[in-house]
Order: C-alpha cells, then structure tokens, then sequence
C-alpha cells in the first residue's frame, strides 16, 4: 500500500461540481489500496476576494488579522471536501494547519513551515481516513495562524510528502505539467516531460506561478519527486527531480515573464563611496527585496541607480527612497510601473555561448527595448515595457526553437 500526497489548487476546486470531482478521483486512488492526504487550496478565487474585503477596510490591515482572514479560504475547501468524500462512502477527515502541527515561523503571510509533527495524520491514516488537509496554513509558537505566501499549498503538500516520506506527491492544477512558456502567453509552449529542482526554482522566482518557488526548494532538500498534473485530464504531466543530465542539451528550457515588477531609479547621487550601500541598507531595514540593480556612468561626479523591485514592495521601497533622495540631494525619484521582466532560463547556458546575443537579437528584431539586464548562471532576463511582453515571449521561445 503507498502512502500518497496529492493537492488539489484553487480552480480544481472552484465550484462543488469541481469538488465533486476531485472527491471521485480521490475516492478512487483509494478503492486502489493506497493511504492518502489530500491538500486543498481555497475554492477559485476565494483568497482574491478576501483581500479585497480586507482592502474595503483599511489600506493597513494587521499582518496577523490578514493570516486569521485568508486562512478561512482553505478552511471552506477541507470541509466540503471531507463532505463530498462521505457521500461516496469514503471515511475521511479534514484538519486545519494547526490541527496537522505544521508549525512555522512567526512571519506572517509570508511564514516559513520550522517543523511538521506527523502523529496526528499517521494516527488517521491508521485509523482509516482519508485526510484532508489545508493548504497555505500553519501556527506559529504562539498558537497564531499564520499562512505560507501565495500559492503556498504547493509548500504545504510538499513539507508533508517529505515529512511523511511519501511515496509520491502529485500537484493537481490547470494545466497538464510545467511548459517551456505559461501556455495562457504562449500558445506554442511545450509540455515538459521532466524539470529538474533548479530549473523550476528559476522559473518560478521570475514569475512562472504554476509552482511555489519555497515548495520547490522544500522538494530539493528533502529529495520529494513532484509530480505536476491536471486534474482535468488523465494526462501524464511534468515529473520534477534531480536532473543529471542537460535537458536535451538545450541551452534554454523555458521562458518567463513577470508583470509584478516595479522599477525604481534615483537621479543624480553622488558619485562616491558608500552611497549605493546607504541606498540599499536603507530599503533591507524596511525588509524591501530588490531584484535587479545597475547604475550609470557617472557624468560630472553624479550617477543614476535603478533598480526593481516585487510590485508588493512599490509602495514602501518609494517611501524609503524618497527618504534616502533627499539625505542624498538627490534630483528626484522615478518610479516606473509599466515595466515587465522577461526571462529566459536553462542549465545548460553555462557552458553554451551565444544565450545572451539570441536574446538581444530577438528583442531587437521586434523593436524591443532593453531597459535593464541581469544574469545568473543559468538565466537572463531583461526589463522591458509590460505591453510588450507577450510578443517578447512569443518571440523568444520561437527563436530558442522551444515551439511545439
Ligand atoms: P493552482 O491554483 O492549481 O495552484 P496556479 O494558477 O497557481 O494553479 O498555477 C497554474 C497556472 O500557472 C497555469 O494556469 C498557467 O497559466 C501558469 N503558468 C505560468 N507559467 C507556467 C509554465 N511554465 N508551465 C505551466 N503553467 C504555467
Ligand atoms: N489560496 C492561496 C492562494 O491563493 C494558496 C494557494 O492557492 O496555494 O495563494
Ligand atoms: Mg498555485
């Protein structure tokens, strides 16, 4: 008998047809023999709507009262689930973070999983149940809720899988696996058979949301196989593992774009030690992430810094610098919101030349502007203006030779 965890994303379950069905498939999975523990995430676009309650009452909702808030989502979908489940004849049972002791940092909405006690669900298994669990959530020291960052199901499955040592984990969603572009922006995108960790965790921190970079990097220390499929079709979908070997020897696997980038530039500091770092010391106090960073030749003993940061973030980062700016006798601050970051991405660009000038060549050849570029070992990516970024990405995994 294999133990099994599965998770189910929000449009899965969007509606109590979708719940239904997902209950059929569980229900299923165990007339075949096997143990299962089944995240769910909140039913459609639940955790959406919540924020927006939140945001018809204040612009500055307590951290806390956000994560006791959004919890309720998921908390919908676990029992409806273990409902659905009943009426096929199934013995189920739903639990809260809390209840499973996922127990986290006290970060909140953006809280790290520090430890997962498995007796709970080890003794409902024992007992016969299928167990749901919510997704997104988990309790700090001081038995507050706390939740896990968008899309933080994933993580929640992934943490389990690996601290029940499971033998599979499967994320059910949308699509049919992990494509070599978001299939929504690039019709053409192909669906890939394997990824490996880095790979993925690269997709995903430039923007590719069809898994939780923290899920992914929970699957890399715990050695968790991922396997990301629909649960609309029955359709093999992408396995995520340690890869070995290049995939296919490609240069570049995948292209990603991100619209939730904001750029930022302060004009005219001067041109001196320490400056660069009384900015960006500024923007770590205020916990503020920065992305990308460049800065211009200096002209008569001045320069300019840009750089960019998660669109979450435009609002305090703009407040710390306007500080900053004026400390500096700086000539102003711009703040840039029509920007995108483009992304191509492939491990096997380290050791195959030529990845940034394909890059550059196709952009241009479509009348692209480059504003910013940054690089990695296996990345580049390039700000450039959001209503260009389709095309971009279009353009790119066709000159990539990624289209199917
Ligand atoms: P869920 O609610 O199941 O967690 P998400 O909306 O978080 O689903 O993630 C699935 C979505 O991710 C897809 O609908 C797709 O548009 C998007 N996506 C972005 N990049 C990729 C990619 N490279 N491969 C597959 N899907 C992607
Ligand atoms: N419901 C949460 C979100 O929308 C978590 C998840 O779906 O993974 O971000
Ligand atoms: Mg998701």
């Amino acid at each position: 008998m294999a133990l099994i965890v599965q998770k189910y994303g929000g449009s899965s379950v969007a509606t109590p047809e979708r719940l239904k069905r997902v209950a059929g498939r569980v229900a299923e999975n165990r007339r075949q023999g096997n143990d299962l523990v089944v995240v769910v995430s909140a039913m459609g676009d639940t955790t959406d709507e919540l924020l927006d309650l939140a945001r018809q009452i204040t612009n500055r909702p307590s951290a806390r009262e956000m994560d006791m808030l959004l919890s309720t989502g998921e908390q919908v979908s676990i029992a409806l689930l273990a409902m659905a489940l009943h009426e096929l004849g199934q013995k189920a049972v739903s639990l809260t973070g809390s209840q499973v002791g996922i127990l986290t940092d006290d970060v909140h909405r953006k809280a790290r999983i520090a430890q997962i006690s498995s007796d709970r669900i080890r003794a409902e298994l024992a007992a016969g149940n299928i167990v749901i669990v919510a997704g997104f959530q988990g309790m700090d020291q001081n038995n507050d809720i706390t939740t896990l960052g968008r899309g933080g199901s994933d993580t929640t499955a992934v943490a389990l899988a690996g601290a029940l040592e499971a033998d599979s984990c499967e994320i059910y969603t949308d699509v049919d696996g992990v494509y070599t572009a978001d299939p929504r922006v690039v019709p053409k995108a192909r669906k890939l058979e394997f990824i490996s960790y880095d790979e993925i965790m690269e997709m995903a921190s430039l923007g590719a949301q069809v898994m939780q970079l923290r899920s992914v990097e929970h699957g890399k220390v715990h050695g968790v196989e991922i396997h990301v499929r629909s649960s609309f079709n029955r359709n093999p979908g992408t396995i995520i593992r340690e890869v070995k070997e290049m995939n296919n020897h490609r240069p570049v696997i995948g292209v990603a774009q991100d619209l939730q980038t904001a750029k930022l530039s302060i004009l005219d500091v001067p041109d001196q030690p320490g400056i660069a770092y009384q900015v960006f010391s500024a923007l770590a106090k205020e916990a503020v992430n920065v992305d990308m960073i460049i800065q211009t030749a200096p002209r008569n003993g001045k320069a300019d810094i840009s750089f960019t940061v998660h669109e979450d973030d435009r609002e305090r980062a703009q407040a710390v610098v306007g500080e900053v700016a004026k400390k500096l006798d700086a000539s102003g601050v711009i703040c840039n919101e029509g920007v995108a970051k483009i992304s191509v991405v492939g491990a096997g660009m380290t050791s195959q030349p030529g990845v940034a000038a394909t890059m550059f060549g196709c952009l241009a050849k479509h009348g692209i502007n480059i504003d910013m570029i940054g690089c990695s070992e296996i990345k580049i990516s390039c700000i450039i203006r959001a209503d260009q970024v389709k095309e971009a990405a279009q353009a790119l995994h066709t000159d990539f030779g990624l289209d199917a």
